[in-house]
């Protein structure tokens, strides 16, 4: 690759991460469904260690620390994202328990069986749901859970427009019953799960992206690469709304034995 293709997936990159820096939240969930998904987990104490991995600007991993005790570490590839989240923990004066770093979900920065509880919302498709479940159980205490939120199938057919663009996106999408297969051969014993609501995706989602769509246009106006993920995000949302049945968000929820 040419130092001229870096700098341009560079600049790609930085673009995705402004457009989403001006968001609350990097992916579909809301305050209430990241305390439904808390109340399956058994009580934590003030020496839990917690991991929130591909945390985003910290929206939900706030949330989390002001209901739970704990060490909170939030994980994020992108440095402009982690920056964000630990101006976040400090405006809610979470900054003794909740820390964010730089880092890649594939080589996370924790011991063997250091962890009480993973969290990751929207995020463990970047490493496949199957291989995080078998990676990251090695880092969780024997006993402590996961909670991941997944993008998951609620048909086991459905329209051809949406089956592609999901195979294009994510192909390990799949139904609930083949993930939480998936999660008890990874050895975990499944929980809960629960799908989220539809205002995960509309109010806390796709509702803020309107004002910070126009914004985005006219700071970067003529830039074919901002228009073109201004595009991307109205059609993602365009399916979702024709599509809605036939797929959304998965909490999933499971306790290492
Ligand atoms: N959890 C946040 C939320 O629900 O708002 C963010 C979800 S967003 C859909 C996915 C996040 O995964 C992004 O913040 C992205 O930067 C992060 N990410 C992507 N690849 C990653 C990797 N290899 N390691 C760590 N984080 C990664």
């Amino acid at each position: 690759m040419s130092n001229e293709n870096i700098s341009i997936h560079d600049f790609d990159f930085n673009l995705i991460c402004e457009y989403f820096t001006n968001l609350e939240r990097q992916g579909p969930g809301s305050p209430e469904v990241t305390l439904k998904a808390l109340s399956f987990i058994e009580p934590l104490t003030d020496t839990a260690r917690i991991a929130d991995i591909g945390c985003g600007t910290g929206g939900q991993t706030m949330t989390l620390a002001q209901h739970c005790p704990g060490q909170i570490t939030g994980i994020d590839l992108f440095p402009l994202f982690i920056d964000l989240f630990n101006r976040n923990a400090a405006k809610h004066n979470l900054q003794d328990r909740v820390k964010g770093i730089t880092g890649d979900m594939a080589s996370l920065p924790f011991k063997e069986e250091e962890l009480d509880l993973i969290w990751s919302e929207g995020s463990i498709y970047n490493i496949g749901f199957e291989k995080g479940l078998n990676e990251w159980r090695k880092l969780l205490k024997r006993g402590g859970y996961i909670a991941i939120s997944e993008a998951s199938w609620f048909t086991v057919e459905r329209p051809a427009e949406i089956h592609d663009f999901w195979m294009d996106a994510y192909p390990e999408i799949d139904t609930v019953s083949h993930k939480v297969a998936q999660m008890e051969k990874a050895g975990y014993v499944p929980v809960a799960t629960f799908i989220l609501p539809e205002n995960c995706w509309t109010d806390h989602f796709y509702a803020p992206q309107v004002a910070v769509q126009e914004m985005f246009l006219q700071q970067h106006a003529g830039n074919p690469t901002a228009e073109m993920l201004v595009r991307e995000q109205r059609r993602e949302k365009s399916l979702y709304d024709k599509y809605k049945e036939y797929y959304g968000y998965v909490f999933y929820i499971g306790k290492k034995i």
